[in-house]
């Protein structure tokens, strides 16, 4: 049963994450999110039906539009298994498991899981309110990722509901003043240190954007643990950028590229990897990184290990 529940909530996800590709092109467009049918990029067809299956009908067509042949891009498919992967995690940490991570961690649990039974509609308003989070930082993950810019809207949206949510958690578990103030501060505070980049390099190490984005997970996940997302996020960025660099140097080594070893392995050289050299993104250590991927799965790292990834660091 278990089972079967998660695989319908998997798909409705998808269905979710092929709108929010929509959301994601039309931003900063003129186009209105439910302005007219979709079209191939290429070919200016519209749509059918059978076009628009999430995942299915990327791999059944083979990533390329059913007329002009032209490629379509991850992004699709993508979008759609992340935001099914992540919907069902939500899921199963509300309804299947006893890890539930309420608001933020400052509450005592025994309270928030009496509170649950006992207002049981209060566990499913967090739940839609954690599914829109989660579409909301998707939206921002693959907009940030593209771009190098987190839309206002999108992260606004996100800091509001989660500061409802907290608001809504002092009101219901009786919280004591002190808890109030940490509670309400706790944006802001975690959200400090990146508007201070922001200032004293005049944006140049850090968008405003991700200062904001900073904000949801201040109030997200609390003082303490969104300082520590704040610092999973650094590790998870430069793991991440060392790993990409590293990658990109050994397959120059197989391709006609120069790299930093000064290695050429000319014997090997080999098509399938030169294309997939080319692909890997470029970044130099002072051009601009996103960093707002790097945040948010500090954020779900956290929202979903908490306790238990504390453990063993
Ligand atoms: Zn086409």
């Amino acid at each position: 049963m278990t089972i079967l529940i998660l695989i319908i909530i998997f798909l409705l996800g998808s269905i979710i994450g092929s709108f929010l590709n929509v959301v994601i092109f039309r931003l900063n467009t003129n186009l209105s999110i439910s302005h007219g049918r979709s079209k191939c990029f290429s070919c200016n067809r519209e749509l059918e039906p059978k076009d628009l299956v999430p995942l299915f009908s990327f791999l059944f067509f083979k990533g390329r539009c059913r007329t002009c042949k032209s490629k379509i891009s991850y992004q699709y498919p993508l979008v759609e298994l992340g935001t099914g992967i992540i919907f069902v995690l939500i899921t199963y940490s509300y309804f299947f498991s006893n890890t539930i991570f309420i608001g933020n961690n400052i509450f005592n649990k025994g309270l928030v899981l009496q509170a649950f039974t006992q207002l049981s509609y209060i566990k499913y308003i967090f739940y839609i309110m954690d599914l829109a989070l989660a579409s909301l930082l998707m939206c921002i993950f693959v907009y940030d990722f593209r771009h190098k810019i987190i839309p206002d809207k999108l992260v606004y949206s996100g800091a509001v509901l989660m500061l409802i949510k907290i608001i809504a958690c002092l009101f219901i578990f009786k919280a004591t003043s002190m808890t109030i103030i940490w509670a309400l501060l706790a944006g802001p505070l975690v959200a400090f240190p990146f508007a201070l980049f922001w200032v004293v390099s005049g944006g140049r190490w850090m968008g405003l954007g991700d200062a904001k984005l900073a904000l949801i997970v201040g109030w997200g996940l609390g003082l303490g643990y969104g300082y520590t997302a704040l610092m999973y996020s650094f590790w998870i960025g430069a793991i991440a950028i060392i790993g990409l660099m590293l990658m990109r140097e050994m397959l120059d080594a197989f391709s006609t590229h120069d790299n930093a070893f000064g290695m050429k392995i000319k014997f090997l050289h080999n098509k399938k990897l030169e294309y997939f050299r080319n692909k890997l993104p470029s970044y130099k250590l002072r051009s601009e990184i996103p960093f707002g991927p790097f945040m948010i799965v500090a954020f779900y790292m956290i929202y979903f290990l908490g306790r238990n990834l504390l453990w063993w660091i």
